[in-house]
Formats: C-alpha cells, structure tokens, sequence
C-alpha cells in the first residue's frame, strides 16, 4: 500500500524531527510523516554526542551556526522547560594551556560579545586553579550559560509530540529510491512505498547520499568523523562539575578533547575526531568498502589528506592508543592516570567537504525540485535544531510552489 504525505522528512535525528514539529505547527491541517532507518529514532549522531547546549562562543559573528546556535538554544531550553526535561546549566570554563593560546582566547571573548553570549569573562591562571584544583592553565574563560541535555530524549519526546497530533514517524524505514513525479516524490523502501507533495532531507550521515537519489548534484560530500569517548572515574566526577574545553584549533571545526558531565551523572572526557572508513564507523577498525571507493573517487579527498594529514595521524593515534588518548586529557588535567579511563564508546559526526578539500565551517541547505537538502548540521546543530528547523520551514513554504519550488 502506498500512504500519501504532504510533507515527509527523512531522517529521525533531532533536525529531522524538530522539522516535523516546525512544518506540523505552521500546517496543522497537513499531513505529515517522519522515516527513520532505524528502530528508534536519535539512534546516530543525536544519539553519541557531547549533550552539551552551547552559548555560541565558538561561531563567527553573522554566520548561521552563530545565529541558529542563540535561537535554537532559546527554543530548545524552553520545550525541555514545557516538557520537564532534565537539564542543568553547569557552564563551561575554555582553557589555555600554553602562552601561544591566550590570543585564541581573546578572538573567543570577542565572537562572544559579537553573539550576544551572555556573562563570559577572563578567567586567571590562578582563578582557574582555585575554580577547579587539578586544572592546569595560563588563562581561561567562565561561559556560565552552557547547559547539559540528553538529546536523544528530546528527540523522543519530539517524536512522541508527533505522532500525538496526528503526525506519523515510521521506523525501520530506509529510503532507498526516490522518483519525482508531477505532484511530488515517490519515495520506496523495499517494499513498502510513500509519496509525498514536498520532501525534507534531515538524513545526517546519509544527507548528501540521500540528495544524490533524489537527482541533485550536492556542493559538498559527508566525511564520518569519529570521536571516541572515555568515562572517567568517581574520583574524577568528583572533581569536574562543569564543562572543561581547550582552546579550539582555528583550522578546525571541531572543539578539542574536552571533559563533559552528564545529564546521566558519568563525566565523559572527548571525542576526537579521526576520520572513519564507515558512515557509522564505530569501531576505530570499522571500514565499508563503499565508503572507501566513494572517498578514492571524491574529487576533495586530495585536498583534505594534503590539509588534515597530519592531524589525521594524531587523532587516529588517540583511537588506537588509550595512552595518546591519556596525553590530550592530561594537557588540561594533569594528574588523570589509565586507571581513570573506563570502556570508551564512539560518536560519528557527519561532516561536509567542499570539492577542494576544505572541511565546510557553517550549516548548509541546499534546495532542490520539491526538496530541501540539510546538508551540514553538525555541532552545534543538536543546540541549534529547533532553529534550522525554523529555517527549514520558511524555505519549504515554497518547494511546492511551480515556479519557485523548481530547481
Ligand atoms: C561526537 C559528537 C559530539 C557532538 N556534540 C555535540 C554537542 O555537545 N552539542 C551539540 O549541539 N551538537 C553536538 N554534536 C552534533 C549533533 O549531535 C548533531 O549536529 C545533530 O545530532 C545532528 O542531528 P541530525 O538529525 O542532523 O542527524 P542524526 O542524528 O545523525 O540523524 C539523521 C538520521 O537520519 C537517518 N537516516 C539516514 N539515512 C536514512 C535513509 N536513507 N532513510 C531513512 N533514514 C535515514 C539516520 O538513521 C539518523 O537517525 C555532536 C556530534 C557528535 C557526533
């Protein structure tokens, strides 16, 4: 049988189900529905990340993941507020650990107060000290807005909203063909079918596959990078209330092995960020001998070996070697031994690389015919999914329209 859909989004992470939610709103009389691959939705990236609900400190003032981080961060606290969702603002504390770092620090205080990030403030060597004894650093910043969450469970209770008002989510439905058609798409999972007037890919590590199917030539190709977690132990959790980061790489877009607590209770120090040869490579030996040929034959893989080769090595190291891993954590906590590392665990961060190899810093939406792409929404975009999907949903008012809804 095939059921037929005003709009369907495909993907079950919490973009794709914060989309549902922002079209459901605006166009409650339209029907809806959500196709997930997996059993349960948030099974990926939503599901193995950080939890962390960040200020904005990070992006560049006028940049999407600046504004869509402050609006969505606001959005998202509130639903977890209506829907009682556990979340503590714990703050975070962003350290210097050699002198060369301090301007990094300083480029970081001035984006936020170009973002509108509110409290920051310098941190001393000797106030980091006395904030959090063990901590080593030559200076830092006090980021007092930073929150915790589990966003695999709001990704639940999304869903849940959902399907309460009239939506439908489909699990175990992987979309694997996609055919345009006067009104729409066709969309096929095996056997089982679903047109759809409008369509909205949220696929995450899929993403670009996704826009391949469905006929569009995307700018940019995802590359899996893994990040490995390790727990740490009770006398470690003791010690580390808050959020603990380095000074990012500027080259880089990604924040550094950083120590996080929990909305569980663990503290987690991590991820790194290693280049898998699987989209959901977690495992540091995962290979898929698709995803290989697809990076050999991607005309930016030269590009991104000749500019992240060498951190490439060191971040595979800190897979493979518990002791490499140790030596990250300790440049901010010296004392932390290999008995404090508990079983590591992995997330996958879907990551866009234009076609000259250079790794894609901001959000990016590509729209085709009766289709919208979400093709880059990695961190910040679990704080930030209640935003995209605002923006989302002001671009989709018009994918069915004939002229403009045309690539
Ligand atoms: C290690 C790590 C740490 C991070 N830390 C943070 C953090 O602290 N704070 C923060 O804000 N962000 C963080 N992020 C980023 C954040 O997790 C992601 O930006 C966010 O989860 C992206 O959500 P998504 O819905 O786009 O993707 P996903 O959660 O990956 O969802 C995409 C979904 O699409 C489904 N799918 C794929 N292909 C198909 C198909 N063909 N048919 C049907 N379904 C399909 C997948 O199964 C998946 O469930 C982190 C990410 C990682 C990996």
């Amino acid at each position: 049988m095939t059921e037929t859909f005003d709009r369907v989004v495909v993907g079950g992470g919490i973009v794709g189900l914060a989309t549902a939610r922002a079209l459901h709103a605006r166009h409650p009389e339209s029907s809806i529905a959500v196709v997930e691959k997996e059993r349960e939705v948030g099974s990926h990236q939503t599901g193995h990340n950080s939890g962390v609900v960040h200020s904005g400190v990070y992006y560049r003032p006028g940049s999407l993941k600046a504004r869509l981080c402050r609006d969505g961060r606001e959005a998202l606290l509130a639903f977890v507020a209506q829907e009682g969702i556990a979340t503590r603002r714990v703050g975070k504390i962003i350290v210097a650990s050699r002198n060369e770092e301090r301007a990094g620090l300083d480029e970081l205080l001035r984006r936020a107060r170009a973002n509108g990030v509110e409290s920051v403030r310098r941190l001393s060597a000797k106030e980091l000290e006395e904030r959090l004894p063990g901590l080593v650093g030559v200076g830092g910043l006090d980021v007092p807005s930073a929150a915790i969450v589990d966003y695999a469970e709001v990704t639940r209770r999304l869903a849940r909203r959902l399907t309460e008002g009239g939506g439908v989510v489909h699990t175990g439905w992987k979309l694997a063909r996609a055919e345009r058609t006067p009104d729409g798409w066709h969309l096929t999972a095996g056997e089982r079918a679903i047109r759809a007037r409008a369509v909205v890919n949220c696929a995450g590590l899929e993403s670009d596959l996704v826009a391949r199917a469905m006929g569009a030539d995307p700018p940019v190709a995802i590359v899996p990078f893994r990040g490995d977690y390790y727990p740490l132990s009770e006398r470690m959790r003791g010690r580390v209330p808050c959020l603990v980061y380095p000074v990012p790489d500027p080259g880089l877009p990604f924040l550094g092995v950083h120590l996080t607590p929990t909305i569980g209770g663990k503290l987690l120090a991590g991820p790194n960020a290693a280049l898998a040869l699987a989209r959901e490579g977690y495992r540091p030996g995962a290979w898929d001998l698709r995803e290989i040929a697809r990076l050999l034959a991607f005309r930016g893989s030269v590009g991104l070996a000749r500019s992240y080769g060498p951190l490439a090595a060191r971040e595979w190291l800190r897979s493979w070697s518990p002791a490499a891993y140790l030596d990250a954590i300790r440049v901010l906590w010296p004392d932390v031994t290999r008995a404090d590392l508990g079983r590591r665990t992995s997330g996958v961060r879907a990551q866009a690389v234009r076609r000259d190899g250079s790794l894609e810093d901001d959000f990016v939406f590509v729209r085709g015919s009766r289709v919208l792409h979400v093709l880059n929404a990695p961190s910040p975009a679990a704080t930030a999914s209640f935003a995209i999907a605002e923006r989302v949903a002001d671009a989709s008012e018009t994918l069915e329209d004939p002229v403009r809804g045309q690539p």
